[in-house]
């Protein structure tokens, strides 16, 4: 529980979190000889109030990750756009809510069909917007997980049609993958996950050159560090910065 008492205390408290946050990515990149540069911190502030997410801007930190279309338009919204800082839309997207996703949101992590692609590339039209994407794959095979299935390399030819045409799609740009590995006590567990999103990146690259494969955003709170040893570039992390969610979410 965070037993936060005003809001000077709340800020020194998400400061002291994203200081060892940052230190806890050096020491990552150190172990495998990455530049922590290379490492993007989004700020995943689902669950949290407009309040809190005001404090880290305060602190410089200026990238957010939302997952429900709804409940971030209300705080980017409230929060009033300020220059500078980003909103990236994490969650799994339903097609109703694509035109508020490029009203609202720079980065989409979470384009997980042909279906949402098409129409987020009809409202990126209609806005003259160009929408930065990431695939979401399920690399894990885990049920629960949306994403592209991606479990089975020897599968990976059949997502070539639907990648194909999301890359012709003029107003979507694709700049990489998206995963999300299961959770694990021991984060270590994580690893063969995020090889396997690494490996179907370089798949991706042969077979589909042209394209941008370049971001690989994976890793949250209990596992960023493996992820960043297995090369992620973008890391989305919540809890660890910002503390408990004051409400469970089922995500
Ligand atoms: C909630 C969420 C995160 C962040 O999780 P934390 O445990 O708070 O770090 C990252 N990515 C996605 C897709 C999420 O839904």
């Amino acid at each position: 529980m965070n037993n936060v008492t005003s809001i000077d205390d709340l800020k020194s408290q998400i400061a002291n979190n994203y200081q060892q946050v940052k230190e806890r990515i050096a020491e990552a990149c150190l172990r495998v000889h990455r530049s922590p540069e290379e490492v993007t911190l989004v700020v995943v502030t689902k669950g949290h109030s407009v309040e809190r997410i005001r404090c880290a801007i305060e602190l410089g930190l200026n990238r957010f990750g939302e997952n429900y279309v709804e409940e971030g338009s209300e705080k980017i919204e409230a929060i009033g756009q300020p220059k500078g800082i980003e909103w990236h839309m994490i969650g799994h997207i339903q097609s109703r809510k694509a035109e508020m996703v490029v009203q609202y949101f720079d980065v989409v992590h979470s384009l997980d069909s042909l279906k949402v692609a098409r129409r987020l590339e009809r409202f990126a039209t209609q806005k003259s917007k160009i929408v930065p994407v990431l695939l979401e794959c399920n690399v894990s095979g885990e049920e629960s997980k949306f994403g592209f299935f991606a479990s089975d390399p020897n599968a990976w030819d059949d997502l070539l049609p639907d990648f194909i045409e999301i890359a012709q799609l003029p107003h979507l740009e694709i700049r990489g993958l998206m995963t999300m590995a299961p959770f694990y006590e021991n984060p270590e567990h994580t690893r063969p996950v995020f090889r396997k999103l690494v490996e179907l990146q370089g798949y991706l690259r042969t077979r589909l050159p042209e394209v941008c494969w370049d971001e690989l955003s994976m890793g949250m709170s209990s596992d960023f560090e493996v992820a960043i040893e297995e090369g992620a570039t973008i890391v989305r992390i919540g809890q660890a910065i910002l503390g408990e969610r004051p409400v469970s979410l089922g995500v």
